[in-house]
């Protein structure tokens, strides 16, 4: 029996009521900042012509209006002719400078890279208590060993979307369907840090449905249009779909299959789900370090 059979309608887990608070209070502290001469102020380097990227870096920079949060665009974007270590280079270095100026809070570098660039290697570039969205290695390794260290804002954002529908956490089974640096480790850390019992799966795991339909809470991050349907979800699980992907019609789809609805007790949609508490919780990590005035808390 399905969980709408047995009378219980899905929770639409949406994020924006959750990210417009997010960013009322953030204004309140940028206003509270800027008041003592330290208005936070975000840096996005940009190094494709990615037209995704282009998008989510219009959307942020119309958030961080809103929050009260400067925003400078660094546009790498490198000339036909130029060779990938080249711009490689040249986003290291834009990422250092960007480091030692004391009037800049938060530094974040967006993807896809130039092809052969690697975001951990050149993260490793974004001083530590800049690093607004979790990239340098350093931070998730201070994060995964309990030290003061930015989470990656999807990661946080995962956590801040449970908590606000009073999702538990402790005891309960957590499978988490992804393993990258800027998801689903992270997430599964999180998770962990709160008394889940966690699981991560990737495309290796051979029988998917068989781990995912064990989850009390499902967490996907998979970046495969509808990769997760009915048959990998548990009656009344919690669904959290981070997955973004492009659809023909040029809309956006998450990995998780709509149908999913008729099973599950709760699924965050795609978009409106965890997409604006993301940007909200980076925005909040600007005002975060823009208190902390240079030293990681
Ligand atoms: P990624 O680096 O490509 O990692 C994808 C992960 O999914 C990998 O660990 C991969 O396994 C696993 N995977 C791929 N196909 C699978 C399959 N068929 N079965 C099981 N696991 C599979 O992607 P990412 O950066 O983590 O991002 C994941 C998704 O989240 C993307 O859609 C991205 O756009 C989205 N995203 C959303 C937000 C937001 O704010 N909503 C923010 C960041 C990212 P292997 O490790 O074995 O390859």
């Amino acid at each position: 029996m399905t969980h709408q059979e047995e009378g219980q309608p899905v929770t639409s887990l949406s994020g924006r009521e959750l990210a417009a608070d997010i960013r009322t209070r953030t204004a309140a502290r940028a206003a509270v900042l800027a008041a003592m001469g330290r208005a936070p102020r975000l840096a996005v380097v940009t190094a494709t012509a990615d037209e995704a990227s282009a998008w989510y870096v219009r959307q942020l920079a119309s958030a961080a209006a809103k929050a009260g949060i400067a925003c400078d665009v660094t546009d790498l974007i490198p000339a036909e002719t130029e060779e990938p270590e080249a711009t490689a280079a040249r986003i290291e270095a834009a990422l250092t400078a960007l480091s030692g100026e004391p009037a800049l809070h938060g530094i974040i570098l967006q993807t896809p890279l130039p092809g052969g660039a690697r975001l951990a290697e050149l993260a490793a570039a974004i001083d530590p208590a800049k690093d607004v969205d979790g990239a340098n290695p350093l931070s998730l390794g201070r994060l995964m060993t309990g030290q003061p260290a930015f989470a990656p804002a999807t990661a946080e954002a995962v956590l801040r979307l449970l908590d606000h529908y009073e999702i538990a956490l402790e005891g309960q089974h957590a499978v988490v369907v992804g393993r990258s640096a800027v998801v689903g480790k992270p997430v599964a850390h999180l998770l962990l840090d709160r008394n889940a019992t966690v699981t991560i799966c990737h495309s290796r795991t051979p029988d998917l449905a068989a781990v995912t339909s064990q989850a009390d809470v499902l967490v996907v991050a998979a970046g495969r249009a509808g990769l997760i349907g009915p048959e990998h979800v548990a009656p009344g699980a919690t669904v959290i779909d981070v997955g973004t992907n492009a659809t023909a019609e040029g809309g956006l789809a998450g990995d998780v299959d709509p149908k999913v609805a008729v099973v599950a007790g709760a699924l965050s949609p795609v978009p409106g789900g965890l997409g604006p508490v993301t940007t909200a919780v980076l925005l909040s990590h600007v005002a975060d370090a823009a208190a902390a005035n240079g030293q990681l808390r």
